[in-house]
């Protein structure tokens, strides 16, 4: 490719709107614009890097067994209503009606149309197990999208969904995805962990979330530097330690006065105690009734081990008027003593502490001596709340670390969570009608590549992995009005198309300091610079993006050496 033919309109300056380096760096490298909010156009530059990540992943997929197909963005509500989702799905789903009055999503995801397609399509067990994937466009109407192609509204997924005869075809699946997914986060280079995850609003009984360790990633990562135990932070847990404090004698109740005092760190300043002597006491309202969840105060509660928990679809925080009403005190003095009508449940964490302080469901008093059993019932103790740093691994006891991720592809097992409701059956061994056992397997292909820019920068701009490269070599001649500068930068250039390398040569009449500055932008990972002082001495430089490092080499060294290493890449 010509440079001076190719649109890459580089930007000098930082896009104000960029929160984080690989939106900003793909933006400025000429790779993508914004049309609307988290609605991005790849320019061409971008669409050769997507359809680098598109080809690894097709490969991946094929090899496994997996088929491509490809269904429609939009959908009808029919399927949804069958499958339950089309009252659950909320504002993401975005949603709209035809000239005939129907209503229509755009898909967000697409169990319910390959539902659909495979209740018609398959008859027998002999057919099974079957794994169809597509590569295309979905849309979430995001209520934050933001950073770019890491959330946005409209992006490419990798969608596969696997129809098997039972759990164990299911399982058996799972398992060639989660390699096919290895090799192709590995392939593109990524620093990445497999780690357990919930389930969420798709549900099923197993998942694993796979996410490139990188600063700005939204999720929290818990691992455990001693065993292989990896989980997200909705997933996570620690050691519970049974053997208890509870020797504690158990001191006389008292109230005390705590005017304006509410928060735990206030609570525990004013009455000059740590806050894990202190337990939260938090009204939420869900689905399934109001619940009281009880948290050391130094503690998080884990809203979707909770949901979880009390088999809640929708789960938040009660508001002034329903926490006064259901304890009879305002917000910020809500304690268990005495509540009644309400499930309470309490974190395991909980359980251990004797003598510790509540709110007293009053305004301005707390209770100081509280002991469960004596004072107030739990109706049931469970792990709901969230891991922090040093926490016991559940599997080993060594200290858990938390960073952060880029969730980049999940899997789940999804069982007959839309096969029973949509009705999509197959004729077993037997000659039974039985529903399909599935699992469903994504990627998000932007995603993927600015997590990629996440992992490889530096303050010029990228460092692309050579597999995801838009080119692998750059040729740079320094003076294009010069003849010799231009045959000898021609010759390379065309020498390496001819083995099937992706050059791009930098045929503008620019500066060379415009152009070094293009490269090392877009992140070409090899640079070809031809100038005229050096080719008097029979040399060309040799620029390595990562390293930066410089050397002089002949011609024929620079093309036997480049086409040796493509040579050894393809391999
Ligand atoms: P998140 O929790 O980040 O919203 P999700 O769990 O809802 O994502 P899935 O339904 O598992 O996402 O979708 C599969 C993959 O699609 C994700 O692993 C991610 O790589 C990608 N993806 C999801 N939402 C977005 C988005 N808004 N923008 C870009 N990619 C996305
Ligand atoms: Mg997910």
């Amino acid at each position: 490719m010509r440079y001076s033919r190719f649109l890459i309109p580089t930007l000098r300056e930082d896009p104000g709107e960029a929160e984080v380096v690989s939106h900003r760096l793909m933006l400025r490298a000429g790779m993508t614009r914004k049309l609307a909010a988290g609605i991005y156009t790849y320019l061409p530059l971008g669409l050769r890097i997507m359809n680098k990540m598109i080809r690894i992943v097709r490969e991946e997929m094929e090899r496994i067994g997996a088929q491509e197909l490809l269904m429609p963005a939009v959908q009808p509500d029919e399927l949804w209503q069958e499958s339950g989702r089309w009252d659950l799905y909320g504002k993401e789903l975005l949603r709209f009606k035809d000239r005939h009055g129907r209503e229509f999503c755009i898909g967000p995801t697409h169990e319910e149309v390959i539902t659909d397609l495979m209740r018609r399509e398959i008859r027998s067990y002999r057919q099974l197990p079957i794994t169809l994937y597509q590569i295309q466009t979905k849309f979430r109407d995001e209520i934050r999208p933001r950073f770019g192609l890491m959330r946005g509204r409209e992006f490419l997924m990798k969608d596969a969904y696997s129809f098997g005869r039972d759990e164990e075809d299911a399982r058996e699946t799972y398992k060639s995805m989660h390699d096919a997914y290895t090799r192709i986060f590995n392939r593109c280079g990524l620093k990445f962990r497999a780690v357990e995850a919930d389930t969420g609003l798709i549900g099923g009984t197993f998942s694993h979330e796979f996410m490139v360790m990188a600063d700005t990633g939204e999720e929290a990562v818990v691992s455990c530097g001693s065993c292989e135990y990896a989980a997200n932070m909705e997933r996570a847990e620690s050691k519970v330690n049974d053997g208890g404090t509870k020797s504690e004698k158990e001191e006389e109740r008292n109230r005390v006065d705590t005017p304006g005092v509410k928060s735990v760190e206030e609570v525990s300043a004013f009455l000059g105690v740590r806050s894990d002597k202190l337990v939260k006491t938090l009204i939420y309202k869900t689905d399934t009734g109001p619940v009281a969840v009880l948290v050391r105060g130094d503690h998080e509660a884990n809203e979707v081990r909770l949901k979880n928990l009390i088999s809640a679809n929708e789960l938040m925080l009660s508001d002034q008027e329903a926490i006064e009403k259901i304890t009879g005190g305002p917000s910020g003095f809500s304690g268990p003593v005495g509540l009644r009508g309400i499930r309470i449940v309490a974190d395991h964490a909980v359980g251990q502490l004797s003598n510790f302080i509540v709110g007293g469901n009053e305004k301005d008093v707390h209770l100081v001596n509280v002991n469960i059993g004596r004072d107030f019932k739990v109706d049931q103790f469970s792990y709901i709340r969230k891991v922090l740093a040093g926490d016991p691994c559940p599997k080993c006891g060594s200290p858990l670390s938390i960073d952060r991720g880029i969730e980049v592809g999940q899997l789940f097992i999804l069982g007959k969570k839309y096969s029973e409701p949509m009705s999509a059956k197959f004729l077993n061994k037997k000659g039974e009608e039985a529903f399909f056992f599935m699992g469903c397997y994504g990627i998000g292909i932007g995603r993927t590549i600015a997590a990629a820019v996440e992992q490889n920068h530096d303050k010029d701009g990228i460092v692309w992995p050579i597999p995801l490269a838009p080119f692998h070599v750059q040729v740079i001649p320094l003076n294009v009005n010069n003849e010799k500068v231009m045959i000898t930068s021609e010759l390379i250039y065309g020498s390496l198309l001819g083995v099937g390398i992706d050059v791009l040569i930098d045929d503008r009449d620019e500066r060379p300091g415009v152009k070094f500055k293009d490269a090392d932008l877009i992140g070409t990972p090899y640079h070809v610079i031809v100038g005229e002082k050096n080719l008097n001495e029979g040399f060309v430089e040799f620029k390595d993006r990562r390293t930066r490092e410089l050397k002089k080499v002949t011609v024929e060294e620079i093309i036997d050496h480049l086409k040796g290493l493509f040579n050894r890449r393809r391999r």
